[in-house]
């Protein structure tokens, strides 16, 4: 599946709900208010519109939110997609902001999940509550020591937050690359009314990078995982840092990926407002040609980039819809 610039379309991220038990201040105000329950995509429906994708060439899916465990049966959507991992689809994993892994690290790795992305901004009990206004940051510690125990390699992603997280970065790092994770920032990204002051807190990661640098060995890398990230081996603790720049730097040019929300619209680029309903598609045929002919119109009007950049003026959001209806 190739879209209008060559690129090679090989990897689906799948929102299965906008809900969450969290409620991060930068994606999120307090107050959310959510889909009605029957926007939502089915299982069924996810389960096939996936395989559509799978059918047409996507070897990898990454299933988020919202928060994907608090979604109802969603074990069984990993069950079903799991058992296609080998014939088609190279694998199936989880952004996941941990609070539920204790409950379901077991029951992910037997459906076929190897990999785990856990959102972390912090290890501090207090400034975990502050950031994530709901979450309770021994349960989430707790679900990581779960998903290590079943097997499950995990990767770290903090968002960088200036004046709220920056001065913990390098002991975030040195953790989880003590704990063998593979760890990786995010600038934070203009997207969704949350209430906030997104442009105060805007911190830019070439400056993370420098400061780093003072007191770690940054090897640029060429390991990629198929995501935006751009890594550095670190010498000092032996691990790897990935730093995913979507305002300070294009990383549009090796795009692979579009985008699915709960409510089944495709979205061709995280940072654009162009989309394709699949949900009217999926509950109008049975037939799958006619699905993989409107994913294909869909693929050929991916455009070339996003255009975010932080408005500094009006500190609106450069797209108005949340993280948690797209997938981070
Ligand atoms: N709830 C799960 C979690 O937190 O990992 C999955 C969904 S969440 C929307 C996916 C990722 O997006 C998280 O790592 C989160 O930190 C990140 N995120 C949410 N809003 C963001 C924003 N405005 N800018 C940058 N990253 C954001
Ligand atoms: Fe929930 Fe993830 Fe958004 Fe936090 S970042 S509010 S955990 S969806």
């Amino acid at each position: 599946m190739l879209d209008p610039f060559g690129r090679s379309i090989s990897y689906l991220r799948i929102s299965v709900t906008d809900r969450c038990d969290f409620r991060c201040v930068y994606c999120m105000s307090e107050h959310m208010e959510f889909l009605p329950r029957a926007d939502l995509l089915t299982l069924e429906e996810l389960e096939r519109v996936s395989l559509a994708f799978v059918g047409m060439g996507v070897k990898r899916l990454r299933i988020t939110g919202g928060e994907p465990l608090v979604r109802k049966d969603v074990m069984r959507l990993f069950e079903r997609l799991g058992s296609h991992v080998g014939a088609g689809l190279e694998e199936v994993t989880l952004t996941t902001n941990g609070s539920q892994l204790g409950k379901y690290a077991g029951a992910l790795f037997a459906a076929g999940v190897r990999r785990v992305n856990v959102s972390l901004d912090t290890r501090d009990p207090d400034l975990f509550r502050r950031i994530t206004r709901w979450g309770d940051l021994p349960k989430v510690l707790a679900g990581i020591d779960a998903a290590v125990a079943a097997g499950l390699k995990i990767k770290i992603n903090t968002v960088a937050l200036r004046g709220v997280n920056d001065a913990e970065i390098p002991s975030l790092m040195r953790w989880a690359h003590g704990n063998g994770f593979d760890f990786t920032l995010i600038e934070t990204m203009p997207m969704g009314e949350t209430g906030g002051d997104r442009v105060e807190h805007y911190l830019p990661l070439s400056q993370v990078r420098a400061k780093l640098a003072r007191d770690f060995t940054l090897i640029d890398s060429t390991h990629r995982t198929g995501g935006p990230a751009r890594y550095c081996e670190v010498a000092e603790t032996g691990g790897r840092i990935g730093f995913i720049t979507p305002l300070t730097h294009n990383f549009c040019e090796s795009c692979n990926r579009v985008r699915l929300t709960c409510t089944g619209t495709l979205f061709m680029c995280l940072g654009q407002d162009d989309s394709a309903d699949l949900r009217q598609v999926l509950r109008a045929t049975d037939d799958d040609a006619v699905l993989q002919n409107a994913i294909h119109a869909a693929i050929a009007r991916k455009p070339k980039g996003h255009d975010f950049v932080i408005d500094r003026r009006h500190a609106a959001p450069a797209v108005k819809r949340h993280m948690s209806l797209t997938g981070g």
